[in-house]
């Protein structure tokens, strides 16, 4: 990935704005740019633009959207803020969580009104650090529904999306400025396109083993269930051009992919009173104080495997709201029985496993005291017949850290100063996060695809035209 650093190299063509990557926050850059009036081109490796985003469950969080105010919702960039900072024990950039928690809510808008992308807020699942529900999904619950909505809007604006076209260098001057980009092609020619603005939005570095191994070490032999074009890129080019990165070894990993369908197991089985045992039967954690970093201990479980235990009447509710439930009882992936010996069997444990840890949870709601584990109980149904079980590992998803930028959106040296032209947003940009696994909000990851996306396109556009005025 390296940079083109000669002078001479003159462009057949030049696009005003070029964006790297077709995901959520590609996308997203790309309908602002064109809302800002330049001419824009999307750059993305893949034959189809699929992603995490594609991948992802599509829910994005935002703070005091209108959607919040149809709900008659008080929320605020401040109380944002406050939540971003509670989670990541003050360690989050707050400048950005500030443009973050005052962009947000209007991008969701802007999308819903202007662009037909929809994203009602959602009520299925709600805390887990937000303050107020945050959640803001598209109808069909899913990420693929959400990039299909962009990738529609894109068609209506005019925006180029050009596929099988990975960007591998960029051409850029002494100043730092981005003159150009390299593209490959599948049968491994090559393109040059002059730029007048770059949006980097290839996303985090997940799929590069080389690189979680050295950021992110705990993780370095986890599977990884995130987009395997992930490699990086952003960053490789970002350290040569001596942009500045930050919190490198955050991420999300949940400890609740089905085992082996690799599909994620809705969060409310357990936030509404199921339980996660090992293989041997026995609880090991509170399952709700870290989901964005359930896999660690999961992973350290024997053979990295582990139980959700919940009941029918907890599936029929998931079933209801949720894809990947139906995914999961389509392919005959959850386990069923009228009795907890019955299910032990099933699911190879041993016998009064189940209905020794069901009757500790049972002692805790009853108490309304927390158990061994910190989890109350309290205020939770209890499981009742038919119970039910889905084995599950834990994975790396998405990583949480990248290009530091400004309020902009765009790449920031170690000194403060600003490249020229260049942008990033969604996973190739630092989050708000903080440097651990466990400063994860839920619906960060799109929330900064599309927040930042749109302050890059707009940014992108205004410099580009700038220079061509
Ligand atoms: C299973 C799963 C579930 C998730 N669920 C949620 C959720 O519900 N809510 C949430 O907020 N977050 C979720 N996330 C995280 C979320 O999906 C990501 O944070 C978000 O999609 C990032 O968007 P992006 O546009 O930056 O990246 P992506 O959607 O990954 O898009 C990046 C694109 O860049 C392309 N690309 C990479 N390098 C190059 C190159 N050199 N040249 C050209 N193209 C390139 C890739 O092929 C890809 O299409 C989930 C992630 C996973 C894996």
């Amino acid at each position: 990935m390296p940079i083109l650093r000669d002078s001479q190299v003159s462009f057949d063509y030049t696009v005003p704005v070029a964006v790297v990557g077709a995901g959520a926050c590609g996308l997203t850059a790309a309908l602002a740019a064109a809302d800002a009036g330049a001419e824009v081109l999307v750059l993305e490796r893949d034959k189809r633009p699929w992603g995490s985003t594609s991948m992802s469950l599509g829910a994005m969080c935002a703070a005091a959207s209108g959607e919040h105010r149809r709900h008659g919702i008080e929320d605020s960039a401040e109380r944002f803020v406050a939540d971003v900072m509670a989670k990541t024990a003050g360690r989050a950039d707050a400048r950005l969580a500030r443009v973050v928690g005052e962009q947000s809510g209007p991008t969701v808008d802007w999308l819903a009104a202007r662009h037909e992308v929809p994203l009602p807020l959602d009520f299925k699942w709600t805390s887990l650090g937000h303050s107020v529900p945050r959640l803001h999904i598209p109808p069909g619950r899913s990420g693929e529904q959400l990039l299909a909505l962009l990738g529609r809007a894109c068609e209506r604006a005019g925006v180029q999306v050009m596929t099988e076209a990975r960007v591998r260098d960029l051409h850029a001057d002494a100043s730092g400025r981005i003159r150009g980009v390299r593209i490959e092609r599948p049968d491994g020619s090559t393109e040059d396109l002059g730029v007048g603005a770059l949006v980097l939005a290839s996303c985090g570095f997940g799929g590069n083993r080389e690189r979680v191994a050295r950021h992110i070490p705990e993780m370095a032999n986890a599977r990884y269930f995130g987009h395997e074009g992930n490699e990086g890129d952003a960053l490789e080019w970002g350290e040569a051009l001596g942009a500045a990165l930050a919190d490198l070894s955050a991420y999300q990993g949940l400890g609740t992919l089905a085992d082996p369908q690799s599909v994620i197991v809705p969060h409310p089985l357990l936030l509404e009173g199921g339980f996660l045992v090992n293989l041997r039967g026995e609880r090991f954690t509170h399952e709700n104080a870290n989901i964005s970093g359930m896999c660690v201990p999961v992973l350290a479980q024997p053979e990295g495997l582990a139980w959700v235990i919940f009941d029918e009447r907890r599936n029929a509710a998931c079933l209801e709201h949720s894809v990947e439930q139906r995914q999961l009882a389509e392919v005959g992936a959850i386990k069923r029985a009228a009795t907890w010996p019955a299910l032990e069997r099933l699911c190879n444990l041993p016998e009064g496993s189940l209905a020794r840890e069901n009757a500790l949870a049972d002692a805790s709601r009853a108490s309304g005291a927390p158990d061994r584990l910190g989890r109350s109980f309290a205020g939770l149904e209890p499981l009742q017949p038919p119970f039910c079980a889905l084995r599950v590992t834990g994975a790396l998803f998405h990583t949480q850290g990248g290009l530091v930028v400004d309020e902009r959106a765009q790449v920031l040296r170690p000194d403060g100063s600003r490249l020229p032209n260049l942008f990033a947003g969604g996973g190739a940009a630092r989050s708000i996060s903080g440097p651990e696994v466990t400063g994860y909000l839920p619906g960060m990851g799109l929330c900064m695809a599309i927040t930042l996306g749109r302050l890059a396109g707009d940014a992108a556009a205004g410099v580009a035209l700038g220079a061509a005025a």
